[in-house]
């Protein structure tokens, strides 16, 4: 990465909208985004050894091993992709691939990451994710709440068939909470004294995008956040 490049880190739990914002992020900024679970979805698809392992662990909610979670994300940020920076949607997870990802920007000289955390109630966070649908082809996602879904249940961009993802069933979203709740909170208070911002994720995509992109255009030492006073030692605009 160049000694320029932004890391931005999406935090929240499952079915917040991390997904949907950094994708739409990455449009405007020009950032790669990176989804963890994406990827590993992929490899859960092909059919490898380690996918097999991996899809077993995914479908019970269960996480990834940080080592191997972690060899991956630095290999993808040392790449060319990453150049200029990123957008990690779903990585960090746990205390261990936070301090991890400190050490490796650290190492490359690189400022620390600015993290975004989507606030939303547990309540609405399972009825998205129990509504929610996605594109197969090219990922995108869609919501009752805020899409009513593409035309007739197919994606708006490729027409394919929208699918409900296969973790998105009560039992293993009640564990993925259950593992948000009990490892990656942790993770609010790891931040909460660097570049740290609270986003109301309970507003329409839109509201949670232009909040978003406003606080990456502010060159600023001190932002208030909907959710409440934020820290932030932001000293110059990224975009
Ligand atoms: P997501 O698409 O972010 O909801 O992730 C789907 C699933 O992938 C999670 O429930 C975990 O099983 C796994 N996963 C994604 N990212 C990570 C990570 N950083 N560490 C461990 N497991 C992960």
């Amino acid at each position: 990465m160049e000694k320029a490049a932004v890391v931005v880190i999406l935090l929240g739990p499952p079915g917040s909208g991390k997904g949907t914002q950094a994708a739409k992020l990455a449009r405007e900024t020009g950032l790669t985004a990176i989804s963890t679970g994406e990827l590993l979805r992929r490899e859960s698809d092909s059919g490898s050894e380690l996918g097999r392992q991996v899809g077993s662990l995914l479908h019970a909610g269960l996480l990834v091993d940080d080592d191997l979670m972690n060899e991956v994300v630095a290999k993808l940020l040392a790449g060319e992709d990453c150049q200029k920076g990123c957008i990690l949607d779903g990585y960090p997870r746990t205390i261990e691939q936070a301090r991890f990802l400190s050490e490796f920007l650290e190492g490359h000289g690189l400022e620390e990451p600015m993290v975004f955390d989507f606030v939303v109630s547990p309540e609405a966070v399972v009825e998205r994710l129990s509504q929610r649908r996605q594109c197969p082809v090219c990922g995108h996602i869609y919501s009752a709440e805020f899409d009513v879904y593409g035309k007739d249940m197919v994606c708006e961009v490729d027409e394919t068939p929208l699918v409900r993802r296969s973790d998105d069933n009560p039992e293993t979203i009640r564990e993925r909470l259950r593992i948000y709740e009990g490892k990656t909170l942790d993770l609010v208070a790891f931040y909460k004294t660097r570049r740290y911002f609270a986003l109301d994720a309970m507003q329409a995509p839109d509201a949670v995008g232009a909040e978003l992109i406003s606080l990456l255009k502010v060159p600023m030492v001190l932002v208030k956040g909907t959710a409440g006073a934020e820290r932030c030692s932001l000293n110059r605009s990224i975009l």
